[in-house]
Parts: structure tokens; C-alpha cells; sequence
């Protein structure tokens, strides 16, 4: 059997789950007080929410797949998707390379998240 090569026009059809549909993200203001960080507490104690830290800042993940999403991977408003789905470039996408490998700090729990909170914050609990 041929081996079949992987182009950004063929690329997408091999993506099971359409990862760039899943979710979107939000960055957040770079957080410095306690206060700041019990709100993101608060964002990530929400089901399939996450943070990170990148060299552009904090954003919080959410896992929540487009509404549009059909199940054969295709979009369903495709004629009318926003901007963002229209500039989003397959040439290099999360299908090459996880996101997280970018991370500087990534938080998957609200668990996590307290640990790291604990350990800046000498008074956290005071
Ligand atoms: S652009 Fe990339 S992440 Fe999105 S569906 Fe295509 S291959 Fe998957
Ligand atoms: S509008 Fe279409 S392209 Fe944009 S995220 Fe939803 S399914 Fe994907």
C-alpha cells in the first residue's frame, strides 16, 4: 500500500476530533495579587477549564467543542464561520505540534492550581 503524504490540503480529513473546533481560549490580565488568583481559581474550579503561561501571557483553555462542529469534522456554517476560524492557518497547527509544548506554566486542576498558589504566596492561607 502507498504511503500517503500529508499536505495542509489533505491534513485536516486526518485530524480525528478536529482539534481547532475543541476549544478556544481567553487571555486573562497577568495575574500578581492573591485576589487575582482566587478569581482564577474560581475560572478553573469550572469543568474543562484550564490555564497557562506563555511567552504572550495568561490564558485560561476552554474545552468546549464548537457548536458548528458537524460530525464528519466539517464546519457548519463554513460560508459565514468568524475571522478567526477563516485566518486559523493549517500549515502548522496542533496537529504538528501540541500547544503545550509552548507552555511556561500550564494548569490542568483547580488542585494544581492551589499548589502553585501555596508555594508563591508564603501567607496564602493567612
Ligand atoms: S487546522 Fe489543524 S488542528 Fe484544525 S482540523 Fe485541521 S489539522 Fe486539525
Ligand atoms: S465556526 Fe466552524 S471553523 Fe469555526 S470553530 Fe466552529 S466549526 Fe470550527
Amino acid at each position: 500500500m502507498g504511503k500517503i503524504n500529508i499536505t495542509a490540503d489533505n491534513k485536516c480529513s486526518f485530524c480525528s476530533g478536529t482539534t481547532c473546533c475543541s476549544y478556544f481560549t481567553q487571555q486573562v490580565d497577568t495575574p500578581r495579587s492573591k485576589a487575582d488568583f482566587q478569581t482564577l481559581l474560581w475560572q478553573i474550579a469550572h469543568e474543562k477549564v484550564e490555564l497557562y503561561q506563555d511567552e504572550d501571557g495568561w490564558f485560561l483553555i476552554i474545552n468546549n467543542r464548537c457548536h458548528f462542529l458537524e460530525g464528519d469534522g466539517r464546519c457548519g456554517i463554513y460560508e459565514q464561520r468568524p475571522t478567526i476560524c477563516r485566518e486559523h492557518d493549517n500549515e502548522w497547527c496542533e496537529y504538528d505540534e501540541l500547544a503545550e509544548k509552548h507552555f511556561k506554566r500550564h494548569f490542568t486542576s483547580y488542585q494544581a492550581l492551589l499548589k502553585y498558589c501555596k508555594k508563591r504566596f508564603k501567607r496564602w492561607d493567612g
